[in-house]
């Protein structure tokens, strides 16, 4: 059975081998993603290499994300065991010591002139909080607000302060470089604020003659705000709940996340529901019911993908955590069909009005007629996009001529992607899309595919048409 929301899973120390790699694949993961954040290029590129080798023994696509750090501002080396005590003071600096519950240090090199006395500063997506006291010209002085254990590396949120660090830094542009020549698939923006940082993104990698596609991380009040222009320049969208919870009110998360599945639906944007989506299995072997729960309401509100981070980078048990995502996801699918009734009209998909008319017309005529799979030729992804964000009931088997383009389609929701080359004749094509379906049951011998062929493989007077086939095998 093809599974319809696409997982993404986030490689780390508890998944970073090959073997580790195979068996997510087989659980269900449909795009990797590198978390520039931690790591170097060494690294990311012998996890890249297993996933190239891994991918490369599958009939179908997979894509690869790197999620770049942006302004995203981190501890130093913390010393082992180091416990932060409420009402204690302690100092933070620039450098590269190890630091201690008294003393810690920061590579962000503004932070004495950025952070003012008054501001908070929030560790670890919140669970520590200090603020700022007092200041030296070297130093913040800070109370320990909420205390606890506190480790190597691990991000400050600084909502009360106004940033002089740029949107992309020195080091996101050399990951960008990394990832265009290592072809990654997606490139993910952390912290944007604004649409010119994506267009920014967008226009280097397209000078680059890059098809890296980028993914605006959501995170920011300021991006909630712009998220109309933000929709319109990025290529997806990831709700990155983590930090969104830190950097504004946390009862307003579930209903950020609302409005943003909603227009994305609109915009036909892809989106990627993000973080702590099963963090209780990164030590459990079973979710907690609040989770299910969660991933449930985020297949029904449109997500087309729902990430795993620390589940499958560091926990205990990653393979589990992505085989009960996608048993969740999967009853929630079924449970959608059964409704039927999650058309969204996509009113502000602007680029493409006649793929959003063929979508519907395909999403109509499965409404009166049973088919097993919906196969399209997908020279660009538009239309395999449209028909995604149409929810049609069936699994969208989606035949590339591009490779990149195949993987790329691997995050969109109801899409499983392979790449083929161009066919000369319908015949030719028909052979392949039967052959593709039979050896990988997706379909039996009997049951019905409806078929948008290539264009160029049709007649003149058969162009454009939509096709119920049956398949003989
Ligand atoms: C998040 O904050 O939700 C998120 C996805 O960001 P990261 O994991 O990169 O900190």
């Amino acid at each position: 059975m093809i599974n319809k929301t696409s997982i993404v899973s986030t490689l780390g120390p508890a998944s970073n081998s090959l073997d580790a790699i195979r068996a997510l694949l087989t659980a269900g993961v449909s795009t990797f993603r590198l978390n520039f954040s931690h790591g170097l290029f060494a690294e990311h590129l012998s996890v890249l290499q297993s996933i190239n080798t891994a991918r490369a023994e599958l009939p179908y696509a997979v894509s690869v994300m790197g999620d770049l750090c942006g302004p995203k501002i981190r501890t130093g080396v913390i010393e082992q065991g180091t416990v932060l005590v409420e009402d204690s003071e302690l100092t933070i600096s620039v450098g590269d010591e190890v630091g201690n519950a008294e003393h810690f240090t920061t590579s962000f090199v503004d932070l004495v002139d950025d952070i003012q006395v008054g501001h908070r500063i929030l560790i670890d997506d919140g669970q520590l909080a200090l603020w700022v006291v007092d200041k030296t010209p070297n130093r913040l002085i800070c109370r320990v607000l909420v205390g606890g254990p506190l480790s190597s590396r691990k991000g400050m949120n600084l909502p009360d302060t106004d940033l002089s660090m740029p949107p992309i830094t020195d080091k996101d542009w050399q990951c960008v470089d990394w990832a265009i020549e290592h072809e990654l698939d997606y490139l993910s923006l952390s912290f944007v604020q604004h649409s010119q940082e994506i267009q920014t993104l967008k226009e280097y990698v397209q000078k680059k003659d890059s098809p890296i596609k980028i993914i605006a991380k959501i995170e920011k009040p300021l991006a909630v705000e712009n998220i109309e222009s933000i929709l319109d320049a990025a290529d997806a969208i990831m709700v990155a709940r983590g930090d969104l919870g830190v950097e504004m009110d946390l009862a307003q998360v579930p209903l950020v996340q609302k409005k943003i599945t909603a227009l994305c639906r609109r915009f036909a944007k892809p989106v990627i529901v993000a973080t702590q989506v099963l963090q209780s299995m990164i030590e459990n072997a079973s979710p907690t019911r609040a989770e299910a729960t969660d991933i449930s309401n985020a297949v029904m509100e449109c997500a087309d993908a729902v990430m795993l981070s620390g589940e499958t980078a560091i926990g205990t048990h990653p393979v589990l955590a992505v085989k009960t995502l996608a048993h969740i996801c999967k009853s929630t699918e079924v449970y959608i069909e059964a409704l039927n009734e999650l058309r969204p009209r996509m009113d502000r998909a602007t680029e493409a009005a006649h793929a959003e008319v063929i979508a519907r017309a395909v999403a109509h005529m499965l409404d009166e007629v049973a088919a097993e799979m919906v196969v399209v030729w997908a020279d660009d992804e538009i239309l395999c996009r449209l028909l995604s964000k149409a929810r049609i009931d069936d699994p969208i088997l989606a035949l590339c001529p591009n490779p990149t383009t195949a993987q790329q389609l691997s995050l969109y929701y109801g899409v499983v992607s392979v790449h083929h080359p161009p066919v000369a004749s319908y015949e030719q094509w028909i052979a392949a899309v039967e052959r593709i379906v039979l050896e990988n049951e997706w379909a039996a011998k009997g049951e019905k595919l409806l078929l948008l062929p290539p264009l160029s493989a049709l007649s003149e007077n058969t162009a454009g048409a939509i096709i119920m086939h049956t398949l003989a095998g």
